[in-house]
């Protein structure tokens, strides 16, 4: 019966599958150690906490919130959190997974870690969100710390966000603590110890990843046209620096509406406009609204998945006529979408690369904090893109030497590393 498919959807492939079967593939051709292979294929702790909130008309509800810790062999958790409705425990999972990748890719002193809270942001009054991620944070209690487990922002999540995660974090310890706490989060508003760059930071990553990808396939970044799929913070950052590249925005989607203008979106009117209208592009009258479904088939030479996972398919992946998906957003591909992708010959950047910018930044952040120093966003956007270009051409090399998509070198490198880590050190006891 049609009402019963309607009801009971055909489970889709969830970002948790989509990261193990990567993980599978890089392990079985660069003959991953069969012990680390098992640590890597589960997580070391999985937070999961309800707590109560008073809304403002004055009644409780109870959230729940995640943070899940894959690993720390390289270094303290690391990663953000996300408020979304999507949030669950394989997505934080999955999520999780993918930040001990990227830090390890990323040649950093962290591990991986990724959480957040079910629900959608946009039903909260401010005050509201304030009292949820107060009350969040101390459910988290000692489980995060500077040196144990960093969050920072995810989908959904921002500055302030982080501010009152650092406020409410240092308030709970004693006053003499309070400096030496600060960096129990990156991504902090920057007369709360945040980094100069730090919002741009992915945005700007994705796109020195873009530059890496022109010079090493011969076609300059000038006059080409591009797409992005979600509009916020790294929709925003990557379409401004491409623009400086003299690329053309030409079509943007985000949950609420799809654009298009062939001749061209100027993402500063847009972004104007979403934050006059509740982070929604829809309305936006500097380009025609098209069908949802039209958008990964729009001509163009790069795509920018930018918002969730999952969102370039079996379904979808043969209509992109791209020559490079940059991966801005964690998990955008999924095994079949990749397969179609591969066979069509479109370039893929990876996640665990290509939008390993934001966390990078983080890293500094997290170093300026611990130094008691402040940096210049000149050098901060320097070493950024310094730490992308070393991690690019590894990712290049291995592909070479394996054979591989850069999908799969970027594991190979990432999964080395941690390789050489545990044999280096051993296991416990
Ligand atoms: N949420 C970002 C990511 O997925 C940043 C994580 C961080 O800075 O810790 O990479």
């Amino acid at each position: 019966m049609t009402t019963q498919t309607v009801e009971k959807p055909e489970r889709k492939e969830g970002m948790y599958e989509v990261v193990m079967d990567q993980f599978a593939r890089a392990a079985d051709i660069m003959n991953l150690d069969p012990g680390v292979r098992k640590i890597l294929a589960k997580t070391n702790t999985e937070i999961v906490v309800h707590f109560p909130v008073r809304l403002d008309n004055g009644k409780i509800e109870v959230f729940t919130g995640y943070r899940v810790q894959h690993n720390n062999a390289l270094g303290p958790y690391k990663g953000g959190l996300r408020y979304h409705e999507t949030v669950d425990i394989d997505a934080a999972r999955a999520l999780a997974i993918w930040m001990t990748w990227k830090s390890s890719l990323a040649g950093l002193p962290y591990g991986g870690a990724k959480g957040g809270i079910q629900l959608n942001p946009k039903e909260y009054s401010k005050g509201e969100l304030e009292r949820i991620t107060r009350r969040f944070t101390y459910a988290l209690g000692d489980n995060i710390g500077p040196d144990l487990d960093i969050p920072a922002p995810d989908v959904n999540t921002n500055a302030q966000i982080m501010a009152w995660i650092a406020d409410t974090f240092s308030s709970t310890k004693s006053p003499a603590t309070r400096f030496a706490n600060l960096h129990v989060v990156t991504g902090k508003p920057m007369g709360a110890g945040g980094l100069a760059g730090r919002d741009r930071a992915t945005g700007f990553g994705v796109v020195a990843n873009l530059k890496s990808w022109s010079v090493r396939s011969k076609q300059p970044l000038k006059g080409m046209r591009f797409i992005v799929q979600g509009f916020g913070n790294v929709g925003y950052w990557t379409s401004h620096f491409l623009l400086k590249e003299g690329a053309t925005l030409i079509g943007v989607q985000d949950a609420t509406a799809t654009i298009h203008d062939p001749n061209g979106i100027d993402p500063e009117a847009l972004l104007k406009h979403s934050d006059a209208n509740g982070r929604n592009i829809k309305g936006f009258t500097g380009a025609k609204e098209i069908e949802p479904s039209e958008f990964f088939g729009l001509e163009c030479d790069i795509v920018v998945p930018a918002a969730l996972g999952n969102q370039i398919t079996g379904e979808n992946a043969g209509n992109i006529k791209a020559k490079v998906v940059a991966e801005g957003a964690n998990g955008p591909t999924n095994t079949a979408g990749e397969l179609i992708l591969r066979n069509n010959r479109v370039d893929i950047i990876p996640d665990i690369l290509c939008n390993s910018g934001g966390v990078i930044g983080s890293y500094y952040e997290w170093l300026q904090n611990k130094r008691s120093e402040i940096w210049k966003i000149e050098e901060v956007l320097e070493m950024i893109h310094d730490k992308i270009d070393t991690a690019f051409a590894q990712v290049v090399a291995t592909s070479g030497e394996f054979n591989v998509d850069w999908r799969t070198s970027a594991y190979i490198v990432a999964l080395r590393r941690l390789e050489n880590t545990y044999m280096e050190r051993g296991i416990f006891p």
